[in-house]
């Protein structure tokens, strides 16, 4: 009886510690990812290696909560199935695009709280929508064996760029239980301006507006980079619509005032896209 008494507060030290050691660890790193082409998902080229990178050199997520710029949404919503299905939410691309499947597990858990975090809007849980190509394009190239549990949020069309950011800002305790928040998008996209023989350059206006986006993003000047409306004329270029960019500005939100800030798949492509990408904190 007396060992087990022993044994049992040497367990709870121990569990002690260990809750310490979660409560002081830094937050988990909150990445903006330029996804690009849908092919990103199979193909292997300096972009998807540098998705790659970040995963390994970032810790283990116990989770991802990831923003696409391909689930728009009447309200906010978040998927709370057990089992995502795969979206092909695409067309004009081979079968082998179509025959993928990523089968990561949802979490009902991390919906129920992330709805509960959030109070500057009702959130609600979804059962429809599973992980569009925004999110799993991305993810199964950073986490190729579908082992970490993956969760959705929508983009509200009825919300403001400054409503998202509030928003989102609720969300960033997340990081520091370890679970891994991604915005996919990009901050430069113009598809009706695309320019394919043009595959590893942008054209003036979108380098330009590339550049615009990361002083600013350097400078932490967040509220110029969510009124962009009136920014120079070449981000009027870059951002026509603005489902691509907002996943950046949930990112932002994210960001504490002291954390670092760093770019990687830093690049303009096919004239009208960027590719370039952000990590928040280290
Ligand atoms: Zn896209």
């Amino acid at each position: 009886m007396k060992v087990s008494i022993t044994a049992m507060s040497m367990k709870l030290n121990d569990l002690h510690k260990l809750s310490k050691s979660v409560e002081s660890a830094a937050p988990m790193p909150a990445l903006f990812v330029g996804h690009g082409s849908p092919m990103n998902a199979i193909e292997s080229n300096v972009f998807t290696e540098g998705w790659r990178m970040m995963a390994t050199t970032i810790p283990q997520p116990n989770a991802i909560l990831c923003i696409s710029a391909h689930w728009e949404t009447d309200g906010t919503w978040v998927t709370s199935m057990s089992k995502p299905k795969t979206i092909h939410d695409f067309g004009g691309f081979p079968q082998k695009l179509f025959d993928v499947r990523y089968p990561a597990p949802g979490s009902p858990g991390l919906a129920k709280e992330a709805q509960e975090m959030v109070t500057k809007t009702s959130v609600r849980l979804d059962e429809q929508w599973g992980l569009d190509h925004g999110a799993w394009s991305v993810i199964k190239q950073m986490y190729p064996d579908a082992s970490v549990p993956v969760i959705q949020m929508s983009l509200d069309y009825n919300k403001s760029a400054q409503a998202q950011y509030d928003l989102a800002r609720e969300l960033s305790p997340l990081r520091k239980k370890g679970v891994l928040i991604i915005g996919s998008g990009n901050m430069v996209h113009n598809l009706r301006k695309i320019d394919w023989a043009n595959q590893n350059q942008g054209f003036d206006w979108a380098n330009e507006a590339n550049e615009i986006f990361k002083k600013l993003i350097s400078g932490n000047d967040h509220h110029q980079l969510i009124n962009y409306k009136k920014l120079d004329s070449a981000v009027g270029l870059a951002i026509p619509t603005a489902e691509h960019y907002l996943p950046l500005l949930y990112m932002l939100a994210m960001k504490g005032e002291d954390e670092a800030v760093s770019f990687f798949n830093d690049q303009t492509v096919m004239g009208s896209l960027s590719m370039t990408s952000v990590k928040i904190g280290v």
